[in-house]
């Protein structure tokens, strides 16, 4: 992934730093906090750290700490945040909160501070966090409920979560791990429930992304049965109600309509029983009109155009593919969606192009061959029944 990439890891910068107080009142512990870690030198910090509670206000004074200032993580901050996360949650917020700030801290640092982190100087510090990836899984887990919450504070854990996933992805052998029932729960449900805008979805889709549609890393390959796993944890018609919600919401940022279309897309694609279910609750209706306020918008770079073209045709040519009837889902497309919308502005884009048609029959997002479909004897292959 490249660093410039808006989903590389080290774009998650202060982001999670906002529910420090600001006041220097004498008496708030906040303040406290600071003062005392400003008496501590880092090693000394890092071993009060191993001690302290991970809901005290110290806690996050490190984890802020340790965004900076790269003595915190080589004295071993890493291994005292991954270690309060094995506390247990006790009231009404999790008590991984800021150990998770902390983690989320030490990575963002070492992404940032080097191109090549896993040999660098931290690369020992990077070894040893990823390495305790079960344990930061089993302490988000243990209490799922702090992130079922349809609110904003629900969607800002969800992104947290989504956010350290998506460092502990970069490691092949841990990304394996993500395809067990524990992980993908977690990554499923944090971009299902994550509201369409939210200004850190991103990295809740992001995740998703990695893990189902850029599944192979450095020559891992996931399990071949990773999507049964994945539609045994989520109810179709649950799964099909937030896509419809998720497409149909204005808010969301056109920046990330295509993240969130090139799920549907691969799943039509890769898991033959999904496209009815897409075709039978209208997503389509609501994934081309979301393509359609993109296009109109008209502020996209021009490869990401280019792009969402293709998805459309891509899209549409799956579910023809996966259906028993062709011809009963193209007419539902034409009839229902702004399919014949899109297809034509590929249409005019294919006739503005300075490349030979030759080169554009077969290439996604020109639509020859969607309207070739309508003419071609081999695609009706059942009568209509509308
Ligand atoms: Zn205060």
């Amino acid at each position: 992934m490249p660093r410039n990439h808006p989903s590389h890891p080290s774009r998650l910068r202060m982001e999670f730093m906002d529910q420090d107080c600001p006041c220097t009142l004498p008496a708030c512990p906040f303040f406290i906090a600071e003062q005392r870690l400003a008496r501590l030198d880092p090693r000394a910090a890092v071993r009060e750290l191993a001690k302290e509670s991970p809901t005290s206000p110290f806690t996050l004074k490190v984890a802020m700490a340790a965004l900076v200032d790269a003595q915190y993580r080589r004295a071993g901050a890493g291994t005292a945040f991954m270690g309060q996360l094995s506390h247990r949650s006790t009231g009404d917020r999790p008590h991984w909160d800021y150990p998770l700030r902390g983690i989320i801290s030490i990575f963002t640092a070492i992404y940032r501070d080097s191109d090549a982190p896993r040999q660098g100087e931290d690369a020992d510090v990077l070894k040893d966090t990823v390495s305790k990836y079960p344990v930061f899984v089993e302490a988000i887990t243990r209490d799922f409920h702090f992130l079922t919450p349809a609110d904003k504070m629900g969607d800002y854990r969800r992104c947290t979560v989504g956010g350290a996933l998506l460092f502990f992805i970069d490691d092949p052998a841990t990304k394996l791990k993500m395809y067990e029932e524990q992980s993908l729960r977690l990554i499923v449900h944090c971009w299902l429930e994550t509201s369409p805008d939210y200004p850190l979805r991103h990295y809740a889709t992001n995740v998703l992304v990695e893990v189902i549609v850029k599944k192979a890393l450095n020559g891992s390959q996931p399990p071949p049965d990773y999507l049964e796993r994945v539609f045994k944890l989520v109810k179709i018609p649950h799964l099909m109600s937030r896509l419809n919600f998720l497409f149909k919401s204005r808010k969301l940022a056109d920046e990330m309509v295509w993240h969130e279309v090139q799920v549907v897309v691969y799943l039509t694609w890769e898991w033959q029983p999904f496209s009815p279910h897409v075709v039978e609750a209208n997503v389509p209706k609501n994934v081309l009109a979301a393509i359609r306020r993109t296009l109109k918008n008209n502020a996209r770079p021009f490869d990401e155009v280019e792009n969402l073209f293709g998805q459309v045709e891509i899209l549409a040519q799956n579910l023809f593919d996966q259906s028993p009837n062709t011809m009963h889902v193209l007419t539902g497309l034409v009839k229902n969606t702004y399919l014949v919308e899109v297809a034509a502005e590929g249409l005019k884009r294919a006739n503005r192009s300075t490349e030979p048609v030759g080169n554009l029959l077969d290439r996604p997002g020109y639509f020859y061959r969607f309207f070739s479909h309508i003419i071609n004897p081999k695609y009706v292959s059942t009568p209509c029944s509308l």
